[in-house]
């Protein structure tokens, strides 16, 4: 693939910051927001010094991504408090640890919003970028918010490997895949390790749909999931960005 030219790179940056002022604003799913207004309000004991977020969660990271990381939503006390994916929970703890040893981030750590973490060919989105009850969003949610994820991958001119964070996450990608005009050869399972290419018919253009256990507590406290299966993720997609041609 040709490397996009300067005026189509400012071009897809700056569609990625009109989409975050969009993002941020949304109000398509009044239920979710009147939620994550409460629990901004309400506030967990241990940050009730915290002034939360309490919005949609834009995407984080390298407009310039050649690696897509889908989860599946924000967390109510983690990203609805920080207002940056995987910030301020458990789960962001494993991913940052994560992306940093295999060199996708500047540091290991995630805390606040400006804290210094910058990711590197990498870009964090979900499936819903409101906190939903449960972590469970409905389906009519996760219409609701899909455009969005549309509009990223036709903004991210880079992409390569689109890594999905469970199965939600990764349904949701695979669904924003088939919408851009990719086609799988097979409709891939889901799978810890799981990978399926794509091909998009008017151009060629290849892109792997890796999935992996998302590291939430629940998969990480019971071994589900542990550092080196999270690693050996990361390793395959440093492996893949460098054999996915494109033309
Ligand atoms: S979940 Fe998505 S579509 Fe629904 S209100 Fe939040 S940002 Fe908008």
């Amino acid at each position: 693939m040709n490397a996009p030219r300067v005026g189509e790179r400012r071009g897809k940056a700056s569609a990625l910051q009109s989409l975050e002022k969009r993002v941020v604003a949304c109000e398509r799913c009044p239920e979710l927001r009147a939620y994550c207004a409460e629990v901004a309000r309400v506030k967990k004991r241990e940050y009730r010094d915290a002034e939360y977020w309490g919005r949609p969660v834009p995407a984080f990271g390298d407009p310039r991504a050649r690696l897509v990381l889908v989860g599946l939503a924000p967390g109510a006390h983690g990203s609805n408090r920080t207002g940056r994916p995987f910030t301020g929970d458990a789960s962001g703890l494993w991913l940052y640890r994560a992306l940093f040893r295999a060199g996708f981030a500047n540091r290991a750590e995630s805390t606040a919003r400006g804290d210094g973490l910058e990711l590197r060919d990498a870009l964090i989105t979900a499936a819903v970028r409101c906190a939903p009850p449960g972590n469970k969003p409905t389906p009519q949610q996760l219409r609701n918010c899909a455009p969005y994820l549309d509009e990223e991958f036709s903004a991210l001119a880079t992409v390569r490997v689109v890594l999905g964070l469970g199965a939600i996450g990764t349904r949701a990608a695979y669904d924003a895949l088939l919408r851009g005009g990719y086609v799988f050869s097979e409709r891939p399972a889901f799978a810890h390790g799981a990978e399926a290419q794509a091909v998009r018919e008017s151009d060629g253009r290849k892109i792997v749909l890796l999935a992996s256990y998302h590291p939430s507590r629940q998969n990480t406290n019971t071994g589900v999931l542990t550092e080196p299966m999270f690693d050996a993720i990361f390793r395959r997609a440093v492996e893949l960005i460098g054999v996915t041609v494109c033309p």
